[in-house]
This record gives structure tokens, sequence and C-alpha cells, in this order.
């Protein structure tokens, strides 16, 4: 076991995509009568996240989440034990209220840079070949989650040893896309 734990799926070794991966199934974590999401499309800027929202199994300090077009998702068995975590949030998050795993997270501001996408955690499908990590979103936030600050630099080499840049925000590539996005909007309501 390395010092420092990132998340289950991270630490022992990343796996990579497969090609023409075109979805599967994720299922929560309960024993009976578990919440089946069906999901028919391969996964998008997969990340290890460290906020304060995301679900995480236990003990890990980052969550592993990535999208996927929400026209893709369905939900297809015992969908009565779904709730939205916090109807508050930007992302809605439907959590099983069986055991609190997040199924998924909805976007409903057509407004918004990413509504369109639905995020997922695609550690919860027995299938394999979903899209891998490619890096760490929100680092320093794992702070807010009562992490050592001390031990943050171990963190930051850890992520970098294994190929996943740590950010304190998004990716430049999405910090742009959000940037762009409200460029046009602006740009859109001065015409
Ligand atoms: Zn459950
Ligand atoms: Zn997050």
């Amino acid at each position: 076991m390395p010092a420092i734990s990132i998340h289950p799926v991270i630490d022992h070794g990343i796996r990579p995509a497969a090609a023409n991966f075109a979805g599967g199934t994720l299922v929560c974590k309960c024993a009976t009568d578990p919440v089946e999401v069906s999901v028919k499309s391969q996964s998008a800027h997969n990340h290890a996240c460290g906020c304060t929202k995301c679900w995480k199994p236990q003990g890990a300090s980052f969550s592993v989440v990535a999208v996927v077009p929400r026209d893709s998702l369905t939900v297809t068995r015992n969908g009565h034990k779904l709730a939205v975590v916090d109807p508050k949030a930007t992302i809605q998050r439907y959590a099983c209220q069986g055991c609190g795993v997040h199924m998924y997270g909805r976007i409903e501001n057509t407004k918004h840079p990413f509504y369109g996408l639905d995020f997922i955690h695609t550690e919860l499908s027995p299938q394999s070949g979903w899209s891998a990590p490619a890096f760490a979103a929100f680092v320093s936030s794992i702070i807010e989650s009562g992490f050592d600050p001390a031990k943050m630099g171990q963190v930051r080499a850890r992520l970098k040893e294994l190929g996943l840049e740590p950010y304190d925000c998004l990716s430049p590539p999405l910090m742009d896309l959000i940037a762009a996005h409200s460029y046009k909007a602006a740009h859109a309501a001065a015409a």
C-alpha cells in the first residue's frame, strides 16, 4: 500500500480505456434491490476530484468522476431508491438512499457550460474499459474534508507519479471551455 492513498481504483494502477468501449451499467452497493443505471456511451474527462461534494468510497481522499451525455443515461432498476442530495446545488446528485452511493449527477441549468453532461463514477460498473482518470481536480479541497495540509506536498507528488497532473480547480482544457462559454454568453447578451 502506498504511503499516500488517493482512491482504490487509482492506488493499484490505473486501468486503460478499451478501444470501441460503448458504455455499460452502474450498480449501487446495496446487497438487495440495487439501483442500476445504464449508460450507452464511453465516458469522458474522467479524473480524480478532491471536492467535498462528490461521492467517495470509504477512506478515499478523492472521488473518481467522469461525464457522459445525459441522453445516454437511463435508470433501469430500483430508481425509487434515488433522491437528490442537495436540490440547491448546481449538480443534482442522485444518491441511493439505501447505501449512499451517488449514481449520477445532472445539471438542469441550460445555460451552464456542462449542461447536457451527466457526472458518473465508473468504479460502480462491473464492466471495464471506461475512459481512464487523466488528471486531478480540486486537489487543495481535500483539506476542507479534514486532510492534513502538511501532507499536500506528498499528495501532489503522488498524483504526478501516477500521471495525474494536480490542479486546484479543473484542468486547463475544461477551464478554457468554461471561459469560452462565458464569453459566448456575454457576447450573445450584448448583441
Ligand atoms: Zn444502494
Ligand atoms: Zn468533485
